[in-house]
């Protein structure tokens, strides 16, 4: 990003990404200045009271990267690689995904730099809510609504809800989205992002004529997001060939029994101890000959290093900047279909608006209302990209990048400059 607080290897690919876009749609100058960085930022430290009785301060961050088109809206994230320059990336990444499928919300995103893996409830309990205390002045229902992102989940998204409506004094479930059903969370929140990639699949596939009953996947990531996408493309009848998590992954040719990996980690942290296929590592997961390959983990997986290996004929991003631009490039050559983040995984974020809005409204919907207009949203979206993509001549994801940029943009210069 343009000021040294900001840097890190993702704002360079986001800024990056934004450049690109900015070449071809000629945006003007004082905006694509303002678009290049966030809004605002905050970093607070959150004191923990751990098992053993120390207490251990971890760092949290909240970035607001744009809200010309309604109120920030973006995910918390727990992982031991949060940083500022990331979560800044990624409250970009929200501003153009809310505005290329047409939600009334802007960007922003949150974390705390911690391995959730190694923390006992008791203490992702007493962390969470001493974030949400020192966050709370910063969001708000009608300014920024946070959600669930990698290494968070529904009981994490319901301390926070029960942390800000303790401190008003009264329930306040619409402060935060991706909440368990029975405290006004939505049905179909759960499986929207991954539910929501493979809706996308489904575009391509027509695109593309491929036949998925005759196809295979490899899924990186088997978190939120990659454990529904295999799950709903199974029942498609895509053959899954592999799969992985942070332990590393299993390849079975003849394809995984997906149900049992399923079981397996709803009583296990991990795949680690599922005896299926051959074992691979994450990396060796990208380059394996299949249909349909999905990462959906962390970022910058897909770099100007391994694209060139890459086997798959669509490349659907489940994770948030899994593919630097270095690697785009080098995609285009070799003709392999992106479905980009910003497009393949909005289903979270459009089931998030849906909960926002229920929650507003005290009035909710079937899970089948849920999933039927998350599909008609996700399917305009994939035509509108897939048209500006044909009429510029231009890969999905800058067509992508194009359109949530331009609205953003153009609402900008509606709203003029407050001086
Ligand atoms: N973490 C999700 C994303 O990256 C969605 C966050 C939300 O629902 O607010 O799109």
């Amino acid at each position: 990003m343009a000021t040294i607080e900001w840097r890190s290897p993702a704002s360079e690919m986001a800024v990056r990404q934004f450049e690109i876009a900015d070449e071809k749609l000629k945006l003007d100058k004082n905006v694509a200045g303002r678009l290049k960085r966030p809004d605002q930022a905050l970093i607070v430290s959150v004191p923990t009271r751990m098992d053993d009785g120390r207490v251990h301060v971890f760092t949290g961050y909240r970035v607001q990267h744009n809200d010309v088109l309604g109120p920030f809206k973006g995910g918390i994230r727990y992982h031991p690689e949060v940083n500022l320059g990331e979560v800044s990336a990624l409250a970009m990444w929200m501003t153009w995904k809310c505005s290329l499928v047409g939600l009334p919300l802007g960007g922003s995103k949150g974390g705390i730099a911690c391995d959730p893996t190694t923390l006992s409830r008791n203490e992702l309990q007493g962390m969470t809510r001493r974030y949400t205390a020192e966050i709370l002045n910063f969001i708000g229902p009608e300014v920024d609504v946070p959600g669930p992102d990698m290494g968070t989940n529904e009981q994490v998204m319901a301390w926070v809800m029960d942390t800000y409506s303790q401190h008003k004094g009264y329930a306040v479930p619409e402060i935060v989205t991706g909440k368990p059903v029975d405290i006004g969370g939505t049905a179909g929140r759960k499986e929207a992002t991954g539910r929501g990639v493979v809706y996308t699949v489904l575009e391509a596939a027509k695109l593309l004529s491929v036949d998925l009953s005759k196809s295979t996947a490899a899924i990186q990531g088997f978190g939120n997001v990659g454990s529904v996408v295999a799950k709903e493309l199974a029942s498609l009848g895509v053959k899954v060939v592999a799969v992985s998590d942070r332990t590393g992954g299993f390849y079975e040719k003849k394809g995984l029994p997906v149900e049992t990996l399923l079981q397996h980690t709803t009583k296990n942290p991990g795949l680690e101890k599922c005896p299926f296929g051959e074992r691979i590592s994450n990396m060796e997961l990208l380059e394996l000959k299949c249909d349909i390959l999905v990462p959906a983990a962390l970022g910058m997986q897909i770099t100007g290093g391994n694209a060139a290996r890459l086997k798959c004929r669509i490349l659907a991003e489940g994770a948030n900047g899994p593919t630097t631009p270095e690697a785009d490039e080098i995609l285009r050559q070799k003709d392999i279909f992106v479905i980009p983040d910003i497009l393949a995984n909005a289903g979270g974020v459009i089931v998030s608006y849906f909960e926002w809005v229920q929650d507003l409204q005290n009035f909710f919907w079937t899970e089948d209302e849920v999933n039927k207009k998350l599909r008609e949203i996700l399917t305009r979206a994939f035509h509108e990209v897939l048209g500006m993509s044909q009429r510029e001549k231009v890969d999905m994801r800058l067509a992508a990048l194009m359109i949530g940029v331009n609205r953003v943009a153009r609402a900008m210069l509606w709203r003029g400059l407050y001086a």
